[in-house]
């Protein structure tokens, strides 16, 4: 299995200089989730280190890598192929860096998309991947004050705000997106109850 190192040396290769440095972000905030909320911190570094290495990769590539794996394609990754950089991700560190961990490769495989009943790993990269230092948009520190405080709290809200903004710019919406977050707000309100 391939050590950090060695993810960091094809990270640099293949990624551009900014998303590089996103990585590193989703690193240090996965890691700090991690120890707030009792994950296994390693699987947290290695699992935001992998999330995005297939960012950079054409739609056809991603199609490509995804169907040769068996991956049953749906309709909304034919129309909008990089919902699928999360899966290939888990694929090429799997295949590639020899690794092997399945809550791992699940965390990366759907920190783009999110899916109903998510474990503690997949929600703290999922949301680390939106609220890490680099990141710069209207509402991310209050994303980051309600994640800190509450962590499927902060996941829901991500949530929102991606179904929002995908909506605003009339985009394709992922239906695992929604049951995800149709799932995750069932919690939340049962834990007031
Ligand atoms: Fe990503
Ligand atoms: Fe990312």
């Amino acid at each position: 299995m391939w050590n950090e190192e060695m993810i960091k040396e094809y990270l640099k290769k293949h990624l551009k200089e900014s998303r590089y440095k996103h990585v590193l972000g989703v690193v240090e905030t996965s890691e700090r989730l991690a120890r707030l909320y009792g994950a296994d911190e390693n699987k947290a570094r290695y699992a935001a280190l992998i999330h995005d290495l297939a960012k950079g990769r054409s739609d056809e590539e991603l199609l490509k890598i995804a169907i040769k794996s068996g991956y049953d394609v749906c309709n909304e990754e034919k129309k909008s192929p990089q919902l699928l950089h999360g899966l290939v991700a888990a694929i090429i560190a799997k295949e590639k860096m020899g690794i092997e961990d399945e809550e791992i490769l699940n965390a990366a495989t759907f920190h783009t998309t999110g899916k109903a009943n998510m474990t503690l790993l997949e929600k703290i990269v999922y949301i680390a991947d939106y609220i890490e230092p680099n990141r710069d948009f209207p509402e991310v520190q209050k994303l980051r004050d309600i994640t800190f405080k509450d962590l499927d709290r902060g996941v829901l809200q991500g949530f929102d705000n991606t179904i929002k903004f995908v909506i605003e710019r009339k985009e394709i919406l992922h239906l695992k997106t929604i049951e995800a977050r149709n799932y995750l707000l069932q919690e939340v309100i049962k834990g007031d109850t």
